[in-house]
């Protein structure tokens, strides 16, 4: 569903990717880890259209992202023509970013409204079942201010979904939360695996990698350095980076 192929990013002369190539399957779960400033962030930012590509190629489904090819040239595509794909791309980041003046219920109905002209009484309906499903039935009418770190992140999940994106990023949704948040964040992402969502997430959770991820991938200097089955990588890397890395976060 997601095929990423000879992707490279530039800021000026900074080269930040180097030619990454990832596919991820429909219903799959691909896990990213890497150390700081190794371009994971990048890397998702390309995908959902926040970043111009300097070279490659991003397939989401039929979507070829960001371009339009004619005759084997790439044309960059017009605004409305990327918010269109980006619609079917839900983000979810370390930090939630909820509007602070809306209720849970009203951050989760904003953009089905807002960008898709749904109607609102739908709109109001589904987003009760979204929250519902992240375990905020309770909470429809809660202002981010008073909800927890865990509880915003799981209502940022929720408006992210009510978009209903064929993929779903997330960029360290549960780096900024206190530890005994972190669980009912990685819970609500593992139902939401089950339920057959593809989905690429960036994270440091080990467990999570290996008992939910179909795939890993070990990224180092804007490079893949190793990739494949999460089980096999974390019990024996094949590359040192990779070891190394690996005996610093478990
Ligand atoms: P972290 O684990 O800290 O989140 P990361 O793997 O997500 O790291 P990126 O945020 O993708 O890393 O950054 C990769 C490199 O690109 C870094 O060297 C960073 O300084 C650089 N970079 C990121 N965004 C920009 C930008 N907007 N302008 C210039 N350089 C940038
Ligand atoms: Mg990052």
């Amino acid at each position: 569903l997601v095929r990423i192929e000879g992707l490279h990013k530039y800021y000026g002369h900074h080269h930040v990717l180097k030619g990454i190539d990832m596919t991820v399957k429909k219903g799959e779960v691909a896990v990213v880890i890497g150390p700081s400033g190794s371009g994971k962030s990048t890397m998702l930012r390309c995908v959902n259209l926040m970043e111009t590509i300097s070279a490659g190629r991003i397939h989401v489904g039929d979507a070829l992202i960001g371009h339009r090819e004619i005759n084997g040239k790439l044309h960059d595509l017009h605004t409305k023509e990327i918010a269109a794909q980006r619609r079917n791309i839900g983000m979810v980041f370390q930090k939630f970013n909820l509007f602070p003046h809306m209720t849970a219920l009203e951050n989760v109905i904003e953009a089905p409204v807002q960008v898709k002209g749904q109607n609102k009484n739908e709109a109001k309906n589904r987003a009760h079942e979204l929250l519902k499903m992240v375990g905020l039935g309770d909470k429809t009418q809660h202002y981010p201010s008073q909800l927890s770190g865990g509880q915003q992140q799981r209502v940022a999940i929720a408006r992210a979904l009510a978009m209903e994106p064929e993929v779903m990023l997330f960029d360290e949704p549960t780096s900024a939360l206190d530890p005994e948040l972190v669980g009912d964040v990685l819970n609500v992402m593992k139902d939401l695996a089950r339920s057959g969502m593809t989905m690429i997430v960036v994270t440091h959770e080990i467990g999570f990698a290996r008992e939910v991820g179909d795939t890993l991938t070990f990224m180092d200097g804007g490079v893949v350095v190793e990739s494949g089955d999460p089980r096999a990588i974390i019990a024996d890397p094949q590359h040192a980076r990779t070891r190394e890395f690996l005996s610093r976060v478990l």
